[in-house]
């Protein structure tokens, strides 16, 4: 079998809600059902929109639903210095520049090619989007295509405050952490491709990605910590396991929900079966786990 690291990664702005518990769960039995390593990184950096006990209250769910990592946790605002070297690394072969455009200047148009900075204005750096297409595959979604020019373009990979983007750490991290396998949701398959052209750039791997269906409030929102979807809670675990096995499609048999914890998560290993959730992009969380109307 061919070595799998694969990771589970939140942004700690928040309690988990059930489409993150799901994610989490998803990324922890493909990890698992192929004998590899799972980590758990916490992607705290943005703290203006961070919940300062919401790294805490992540772990100690996981914990308790049996999700147990591999390893130390990782927490991306201890890594400034690898993002910096990889921001070095873009400006110095030219994939990189800075820039002080704001978002009124450009007018809802996307960023393409360098521009002159205002030398009065802290700026922030832009990857140099290449005038490329790319067509990238996927563990359970179709293939999806890019006109990189036409789509992305150049994209912010420091901000102007000093914060590092999403997109630029995590790939740096995915490949500090050697991963290989990543499950996630499919609000991050557009996410994908720029971290594709970011690899690149950086002559790194690209791991394989799965992008897993949503999980919708009633309204059709997505659940998500801005939408104050309900936190998943740490009783009723051996209830919440099984019908989070459910939304996965994984016909969970009935003698199984009076089972225990581990008992649950192994049966779940042994059968997981991630095709029954391919193309699908979303679906109902499960009433209980809804804002109520
Ligand atoms: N930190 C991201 C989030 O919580 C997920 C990153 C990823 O899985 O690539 O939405």
């Amino acid at each position: 079998m061919t070595p799998y690291t694969g990771r589970f990664a939140p942004s700690p702005t928040g309690p988990l809600h059930f489409g993150s518990l799901v994610s989490a769960l998803a990324s922890f039995l493909d990890a698992r059902a192929a004998q590899g390593q799972w980590l758990v990184r916490i992607e705290d950096l943005d703290p203006p929109r961070e919940d300062p006990a919401a790294s805490d209250a992540i772990l100690r769910i996981l914990d308790v639903y049996g999700l147990h990592w591999d390893g130390s946790v990782v927490y991306q605002s201890q890594r400034s210095e690898l993002y910096q070297a990889a921001l070095e690394q873009l400006i110095a072969t030219g994939a990189a520049f800075p820039c002080t455009c704001s978002r009124s200047q450009l007018g809802g148009h996307l960023h393409l090619g360098r521009c002159q900075p205002d030398p009065e204005q802290d700026c922030a750096y832009r990857f140099l989007c290449p005038d490329t297409h790319l067509t990238l595959h996927d563990g359970l979604q179709p293939d999806h295509s890019y006109d990189c020019q036409r789509s992305i373009g150049d994209f912010v990979i420091r901000r102007r405050d000093h914060l590092w983007s999403y997109q630029l750490a995590v790939v740096v991290d995915d490949a500090a952490q050697g991963i290989t396998h990543v499950v996630r949701g499919i609000d991050l398959i557009d996410s994908t491709a720029r971290q594709h052209l970011l690899q690149q750039a950086l002559g790194l791997p690209h791991p394989h990605y799965s992008h897993l269906p949503v999980a919708v409030e009633r309204n059709g929102q997505k659940l998500s910590k801005q939408n104050l979807s309900l936190a998943v809670s740490g009783e009723d675990v051996t209830a919440t396991l099984f019908t989070a096995l459910q939304w996965l499609r994984q016909s969970p048999p009935d003698a199984l929900a009076s089972a225990g914890r581990d008992e649950i998560l192994q049966w779940a290993v042994t059968h997981w079966q991630p095709a029954r959730l391919s193309g699908l992009s979303g679906q109902p969380a499960p009433s209980a786990f809804m804002r109520p109307s």
